[in-house]
């Protein structure tokens, strides 16, 4: 996708806080963090949001994967964390290629409406 952010940022046209990559996984740094750690883990194919994904469930096993090699090697399993996906305008999505918040390093709060 040519004017898609995160697209740019798999390919390092935009700079961004890596903290994952694989081969088909990349994961950075939240630029407004929500907690202590706010990560976002994408798929390096595009997708707009996870029910385009579920298309492709491979995809979505990959990203999971990811994140849950991640958060043992970074010991953020120990005291537990989110993973946060939005679809459309009620869940605020406004990045329309698909990521996973990974949210933790501190007590969270209850979400809902
Ligand atoms: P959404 O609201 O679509 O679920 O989440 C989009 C997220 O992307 C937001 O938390 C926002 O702070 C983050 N974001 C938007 N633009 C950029 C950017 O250029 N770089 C980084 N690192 N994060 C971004
Ligand atoms: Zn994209």
């Amino acid at each position: 996708m040519d004017n898609c952010i995160f697209c740019k940022i798999v390919k390092g046209e935009i700079p961004s806080k890596k903290v994952f990559e694989n081969e088909n996984v990349f994961a950075f740094q939240d630029l407004y963090p929500q907690a202590k750690i706010h990560l976002l883990f994408i798929h390096k194919n595009h997708s707009s949001h996870i029910n385009q994904m579920s298309e492709t469930p491979q995809a979505i096993a990959e990203v999971f994967q990811a994140i849950s090699q991640y958060t043992q090697e970074m010991g953020l399993d120990r005291d537990g964390f989110r993973v946060v996906t939005n679809l459309g305008p009620n869940a605020g999505q406004t990045v329309f290629h698909t990521h996973f918040h990974v949210l933790g390093g501190e007590k969270l709060g209850h979400f809902g409406s």
